[in-house]
């Protein structure tokens, strides 16, 4: 399980293995904001696993291109949340391909516009053609992801409903 961290303002920090929050909470140096229903058991104490910390002390961080996302194939495949663009059915991390909407032999190009996720079937019916050539449609347009929220999608994996309000 991962625990959401907050600077003390309550702004986002990052993202830790729940042992280490729970190590930051024994040692005072962050407040348990939100927790998971999954209790901690240890030889001492229990208490519920935390999902979102706070720091007790402000820290400074200059965040560099946090809102950028770079372009590569499991970053497609986050944006499409590992849903074949065609058919809308859900694939398994390794049988998941990318598909460049125009083909590269009709001058395609490798970006966030021009790739979706698909699953292999859709893949052999589109070929190297266009969609409509293929007789597919797209469930939407493909984009380069923009917002806070995409953008912290892709970059921390699935976000946990207790974490939503903090982001
Ligand atoms: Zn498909």
């Amino acid at each position: 399980m991962r625990c959401l961290v907050l600077n003390a303002d309550y702004t986002f920090l990052g993202v830790c293995d729940w042992k280490d929050a729970v190590c930051s909470v024994y040692t005072n140096k962050a407040t348990v904001e939100e927790s998971y229903e999954q209790v901690i058991h240890s030889p001492t104490t229990r208490m519920p696993m935390p999902a979102v910390i706070r720091l007790r002390k402000f820290v400074h961080v200059v965040f560099e291109r946090i809102n950028q996302v770079s372009y590569n194939k499991r970053n497609v495949h986050l944006r499409d949340n590992y849903t074949c663009q065609y058919c809308a059915v859900k694939i398994r991390d390794r049988e998941a391909t990318i598909d460049h909407v125009i083909p590269y032999s009709k001058g395609g190009l490798e970006s966030w516009e021009n790739t979706v996720t698909c699953c292999k079937r859709c893949n052999r019916i589109k070929d190297s053609k266009t969609p409509f050539e293929a007789g597919l449609k797209l469930l939407r347009p493909p984009a380069k992801p923009k917002g806070f929220r995409e953008i912290m999608r892709i970059k921390l994996g699935e976000l946990h409903d207790l974490w939503l309000k903090y982001l």
